[in-house]
């Protein structure tokens, strides 16, 4: 089998309503998915998290390397696109683009053999998985306090047991969501908060200080990536876990977080820390530290069912007993009008709980007539 073809698909669509999280607001959701299609027929999909014409562009850079390349041979063409491109790209939109083009390759992998992706990377551990709603983001709507609250019920009453909202709009402001939140969702529910990396470690310690009381399961990116040492003093000031790793990459950039004890919870995204060759190898080093894997995910379909494929393998957070505690997946339910429509049969939760895909590949079909529907101009 050779790679016949690689082909990028950079998709936007408005969304009703403008929502904000500490970076800033964003009133459009885009999506940026690859294609690889196969001398046999076969066809698979990637996902590339990040901005979707650089991360386009660097796939279409990278494309012409990959042409009459045996597609199961994902490790190698992994370590051929990072040797090549690794004097401009050890991070960021380059790792994302080489992600994308990994899930792409997995998905044909898995048809060729025709397995679910989670069989050939080691077999499941799990085939539901439970997710968290994450949601809870600003709206340009009169009291955050009180939408938030109302939000936040909204998914206990779904049947999520976990939830996530967004902080950084100042210390005292997001002391008080985060405490109207609790007493809205009630003592049962996990409750996690993301800073998005607003604060710097000093804010970062006076907020966790102020919420400690409210039972926070994790704290996620309380200061900027690059501040390992701001890292460590968060975790060491507060008793709340300390969760980041969306804007990390690779194996080799995981390993500074690890080493450095960072971390209690790392989040690489699949689409985004190298696909899920990668992340498999950045979630067997986070076991051998001590450190949780939850993925971070952010995406359609397309970056669920890669999820999906990998939170299956992953191995538990306590060891097997009655009662394992399983990593879980991050189920985005802010409005996002390509997430499931591009998918023929779309991924849905039932009670907080979501089923890994048992077809060939990622086991999803990708419907065509939706995707030109959303195509960029
Ligand atoms: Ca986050």
């Amino acid at each position: 089998m050779k790679i016949k073809a690689v082909r990028t698909h950079i998709l936007q669509a408005e969304l009703s309503q403008a929502l904000a999280c500490s970076r800033g607001w964003f009133s459009t959701r885009t999506a940026m998915l690859v294609e690889i299609e196969t001398d046999r027929g076969i066809v698979g999909w990637g996902e590339c998290y990040g901005p979707a014409r650089i991360t386009a562009a660097a796939v279409e850079h990278v494309a012409p390397w990959l042409i009459g390349e045996d597609p199961v041979r994902s490790d190698y063409l992994w370590q051929l696109i990072y040797a090549r491109m690794r004097d401009h790209g050890q991070k960021g939109a380059v790792i994302q683009a080489l992600g994308g083009i990994d899930i792409a390759l997995w998905d044909i992998k898995g048809k060729y053999f025709d397995a679910p992706v989670h069989q050939l990377l080691g077999g499941p551990q799990r085939t539901r998985i439970s997710a968290y709603a994450t949601g809870l983001y600003r709206r340009r709507a009169a009291d955050p306090i009180q939408y938030l609250a109302e939000e936040a019920a909204g998914y206990v009453a779904e049947g999520f047991s976990a939830l996530k909202l967004r902080v950084g709009f100042g210390v005292e402001e997001d002391a008080a969501v985060t405490r109207a939140v609790r007493e809205a969702i009630g003592p049962s529910a996990a409750l996690m908060i993301d800073a998005n990396h607003a604060y710097d470690s000093i804010a970062a310690i006076r907020l966790g200080r102020m919420i400690e009381q409210h039972d926070v399961r994790w704290f996620e990116e309380p200061v900027p990536p690059e501040d390992i040492a701001g890292y460590r003093a968060v975790r060491s000031a507060l008793s709340i876990p300390i969760a980041g790793g969306e804007c990390e990459f690779t194996r080799f950039g995981f390993r500074e977080l690890f080493v450095m004890h960072a971390l209690d919870i790392a989040q690489p995204d699949t689409c985004a820390a190298g696909g899920l060759s990668e992340c498999k190898k950045i979630a067997d080093m986070a076991e051998a530290f001590g450190i949780r894997y939850n993925p971070h995910v952010w995406g359609t379909g397309i970056a669920i069912a890669a999820s999906l494929q990998l939170l299956a393998v992953l191995p538990p957070h306590t060891r097997p007993s009655l009662m394992p505690m399983a990593p879980i997946l991050e189920l985005d339910r802010t409005e996002h009008p390509i997430r499931q429509a591009i998918l023929v049969e779309p991924l849905e939760h039932v009670r907080g709980v979501i089923q890994v895909p048992e077809g060939p590949g990622l086991g999803i079909e990708v419907d065509r007539k939706a995707l030109a529907r959303f195509v960029a101009r």
